[in-house]
């Protein structure tokens, strides 16, 4: 089985940077790290090789350096990576990211299932899976808590309404795990020093077939006009008393005098 896992690169959480000029987030230079629920995705990907057999291949894409992120995964079983690159790309929203990675698993020969972390951590939007399935034309199972493949069927659970359910997709297909779908295995000593080594192919907006047009800003359907810091919530009234039951007589006079018993 082919399996192609959708690796992110993220900005460290606290040290994002907006460039003002075009509002988008300042990668270049700023301290990075591999979106945290791709190592599900990779862990899953890496469980159901060593079930059913086949190559893991690492798609990122992302600035020149991006590729950096998938040492680790490389270093706990993945076979290669492929890092998708160009100066064209910078700007892309979702939907020219997702052709572009589409584009990228045909260019590298296709894949029986590709898996993806739920969301990124920095654009959050939960998109990329479904826009890369809608592309390619595969089935889609989102959000998977676990996952099983059974002959070309993908069999997976998850969460819905407070309950699990149970969802089979035909293969080929894409799929979006979660963080609780699995724990990511350590690296070995051997893993760590062939990943040291690996050399990741580099496919640039030509070797996709696509023109520059199609992708970054030009091929782009948003555009962000403003970001704003959310306003912060209003503190919580704390009730204390002498006694728990003290507590509790002032916290029913509370809720009386709002009309709320
Ligand atoms: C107007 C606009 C301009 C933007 N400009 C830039 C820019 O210049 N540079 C830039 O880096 N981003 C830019 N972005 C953000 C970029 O579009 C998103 O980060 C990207 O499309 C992925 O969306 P997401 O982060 O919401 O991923 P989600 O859909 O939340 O991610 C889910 C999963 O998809 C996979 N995935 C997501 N992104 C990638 C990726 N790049 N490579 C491989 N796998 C991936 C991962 O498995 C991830 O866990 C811009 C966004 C907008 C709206």
């Amino acid at each position: 089985m082919n399996i192609v896992v959708l690796v992110k690169q993220v900005p460290a959480v606290s040290d994002i940077q907006i460039d003002k000029k075009n509002n988008n987030l300042v990668r270049v230079g700023a301290p990075s790290t591999l979106n945290p629920v791709d190592a599900n995705a990779i862990e899953a990907a890496i469980a159901l090789k060593e079930a059913v057999g086949g190559t893991v291949t690492l798609v990122t894409m992302g600035t020149a350096l991006a590729g950096e992120i998938m040492r680790g995964g490389i270093a706990v079983g993945a076979d290669k990576g492929v890092l998708v690159s160009d100066e064209a790309l910078a700007g892309s929203d979702t939907l020219a990211t997702g052709k572009a990675l589409a584009k990228a698993i045909e260019k590298i020969g296709g894949a029986d299932l590709v898996l993806a972390g739920k969301r990124s951590t920095d654009g959050d939007t939960g998109q990329i899976p479904p826009t890369v399935a809608q592309r390619l034309g595969f089935s889609l199972l989102s959000y998977a808590e676990s996952l099983e493949v059974d002959g070309n069927v993908l069999k997976g659970t998850r969460k819905n309404n407070g309950g699990l359910e149970t969802v089979e997709v035909t293969l080929p297909a894409v799929c979006s795990v979660m963080e609780t779908a699995n724990t990511p295995r350590q690296p070995k000593v051997r893993g760590t020093m062939k990943a040291k080594r690996a050399v990741f192919d580099v496919l640039r907006v030509e070797d996709l077939g696509l023109d520059a047009a199609e992708v970054g800003k030009a091929g782009s359907a948003t555009e962000v006009t403003e970001l704003f810091a959310p306003e912060p919530h209003p503190v919580g009234n704390m009730i204390s008393g002498d006694s728990t039951a003290d507590a509790v007589k002032k916290l029913v006079a509370e809720l009386a005098s709002k009309n709320l018993l």
